[in-house]
């Protein structure tokens, strides 16, 4: 989709802009300065810089949804904060119910999402195969 090329871009050279959106989903601008001649970078990214006429280094800086929407690119949900920082919020942990192990009694940590698929987990995969074991023993 072509949009209108922001000011500040304008002014670095380059002619038109072309906004598409990649699998995650998550939008992505490309510029260019000529048929020939492209730059691509998030778009986030782009309104950012086009918003405060300022350049980030892409190494150190990531420009962040403050609400994890990475589709919502209004100006007010975008920061720019460390790359570190960034990765750290993308990869949270995992929610964990402890749980008890049905063949052995260990205590352990399970997923929280995966307990509806699996209501009664067990602690390894050597006690899945024994659990499992129980279980055809007594639907005979
Ligand atoms: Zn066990």
């Amino acid at each position: 989709m072509k949009e209108e090329i922001s000011e500040y871009y304008r002014q670095k050279g380059y002619e038109r802009l072309y906004v598409a959106t990649n699998p995650e989903p998550r939008r992505v601008a490309v510029l260019y300065k000529s048929d020939k001649i492209s730059v691509t970078m998030s778009y986030a990214k782009y309104l950012y810089t086009s918003t405060y006429c300022e350049d980030i280094d892409g190494s150190v800086y990531h420009i962040d949804h403050i609400n994890g929407d990475k589709m919502d690119d209004r100006i007010e949900n975008l920061q720019k904060i460390t790359g570190r920082y960034n990765r750290a919020k993308d990869h949270e942990p995992r929610e964990m119910t402890l749980c008890k192990c049905p063949v052995c009694g260990t205590e352990f940590l399970f997923p929280t999402r995966n307990l509806p698929f699996h209501p009664n987990p067990c602690c390894s995969r050597k006690c899945g195969g024994i659990k499992s074991h129980w279980k055809t023993n007594s639907t005979k």
